[in-house]
């Protein structure tokens, strides 16, 4: 913490509402906010710590608006690499159900890891899964990402119908509607922080329309306005989903959504594929927030999310990596450089440019989880969370736009990573070197659980 300079940064792009970019730049962090920055001369000192920014360009640390970190367990499993997404669930579910205390530590670490070490700076995650016997899992996702320093934004997840009930999980990983609720306030009472800069912050977020009752989602809704806190879930993602929804509830995604009380402002939803453009100006008009999830819509081959209509309409979007089972990584620059290409696909060239990439992973992650204020560009007041890129690297050589050159030529890893004040990673390592011991147990766990009754070796 103190009173920290950056100076001489070759390009600061601050994302701000003029979107201004700063040449040979300089920024002045106080006790964890930004307080001032500007072009040329920096401000006197002292200064606890004074930062050089040469061949860099800063951006604001990126927002990660859905994730499953537990699934970082499960990346590139034989049997569900080319699966679409109901048959991948039924298969991993006999995976996943395996998860424990320590398998969830593990996973939010190097998660958390390679997120921070990509450029972001917050991130959400939806945990869904509770085998029985292991109730505390989102207390020790906090714990976790407390410790590798990152904000966080873990959503209480549920299931609580069982492919014995007409749904897709396995009974014994599913919850009591009772269980979750309570358990639910349980968290919102321990660990949900409504305070400007704050590190933690809880959502409720039952799984899927194909994964819960109809009783949950009402209720869930209920408690979530009762505390204050937001609402999040998968919507629209695929077709089947979609005749799931007629067959069980007899309408679409977003009819349902409307019929449970969510079609709301303080509601966000990840994936949005299958819509009508009546489905995107409802959502609009009702301030839903949408969280797009490029590789994973890709490798499951869901489809092409309607981003650019849903942006044009005035949705809050974010982008978001999707759990690492379905992506299989946690790196939100290269998420950015999908998103601008997927566009290009669906709608050509001038659909999306690469600042425009990198505004929905900043500014838009920011507004879809309300912290706008707080979080998402570089302005005085605002949460000092902001990365560095070095553009002396190979990648970069010879880019003329260094700000566009970040998407353009496939940025992979930040040089610096400042999060609440604290650098947490310096010349693309981590200052905390403990966190590494956590890759090689990571590996055996993964072993362990995907080997399980897969025959995996
Ligand atoms: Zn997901």
């Amino acid at each position: 913490m103190g009173r920290i300079l950056f100076r001489d940064v070759d390009t600061i792009a601050t994302f701000d509402p003029a979107g201004r970019e700063l040449r040979h730049g300089w920024l002045l962090v106080e006790n964890g906010r930004i307080v001032a920055l500007g072009e040329g001369s920096p401000p006197a000192g002292p200064f606890d710590a004074v930062i050089p920014g040469r061949d860099r360009v800063m951006i604001p640390g990126m927002v990660n608006t859905h994730h499953h970190l537990y699934q970082t367990l499960f990346r590139a499993v034989p049997g569900a690499q080319d699966k679409k997404l109901f048959d991948w669930l039924v298969f991993l579910y006999e995976r996943w159900r395996g998860i424990d205390e320590e398998a969830v530590r593990t996973s939010t670490i190097v998660g958390c890891m390679e997120l921070l070490l990509s450029g972001c700076t917050t991130t959400t995650d939806h945990l869904y899964l509770f085998p029985r016997g292991h109730r505390g899992l989102i207390d020790v996702e906090i714990e976790a990402a407390r410790e590798v320093g990152i904000r966080s934004h873990p959503t209480r997840g549920s299931m609580s119908l069982s492919r014995d009930e007409g749904g897709l999980p396995p009974p014994d990983v599913v919850q009591t509607e009772e269980e979750i609720l309570a358990d639910s306030a349980r968290l919102i009472g321990k660990h949900h922080d409504p305070a400007f800069g704050a590190m933690v912050r809880i959502a409720l977020a039952p799984c899927s329309p194909f994964s819960v009752t109809r009783e949950l989602m009402t209720e869930t809704a209920e408690l979530a306005r009762e505390h204050d806190v937001l609402l999040h879930t998968h919507l629209a993602e695929t077709e089947d989903e979609e005749r799931f929804c007629i067959e069980r509830f007899g309408m679409r995604p977003v009819d349902y959504l409307e019929d449970v009380g969510w079609l709301a402002s303080d509601v966000w939803l990840a994936h949005l594929v299958h819509l009508t453009p009546e489905d995107i100006r409802r959502l609009a008009r009702a301030g839903v927030g949408m969280a797009h999830c490029p590789s994973s819509n890709m490798l499951l081959g869901s489809g092409i999310s309607p981003v650019v209509e849903m942006l044009r309409a005035g949705m809050a979007v974010g982008l978001a990596v999707d759990g690492s089972a379905s992506n299989d990584a946690s790196n939100m620059i290269r998420e950015a450089r999908q998103a601008m290409l997927l566009a290009r696909v669906k709608y050509g060239a001038e659909a999306m440019s690469a600042r425009q990439a990198l505004a929905l992973a900043t500014v838009g992650g920011a507004r879809v989880l309300h912290r706008d204020k707080e979080l998402g560009s570089l302005e005085p007041g605002k949460c000092a969370d902001l990365v560095l890129f070095d553009l002396s690297e190979l990648a970069f050589a010879g880019a003329a736009d260094p700000v566009a050159a970040l998407i353009h030529c496939g940025a992979q890893y930040a040089d610096l990573v400042m999060v609440n004040g604290e650098i947490r990673v310096r010349d693309g390592e981590f200052v905390d070197d403990c966190l590494y011991a956590y890759i090689p147990r990571q590996r055996e766990i993964a072993a362990r659980l995907v080997g399980k009754g897969s025959g995996v070796p």
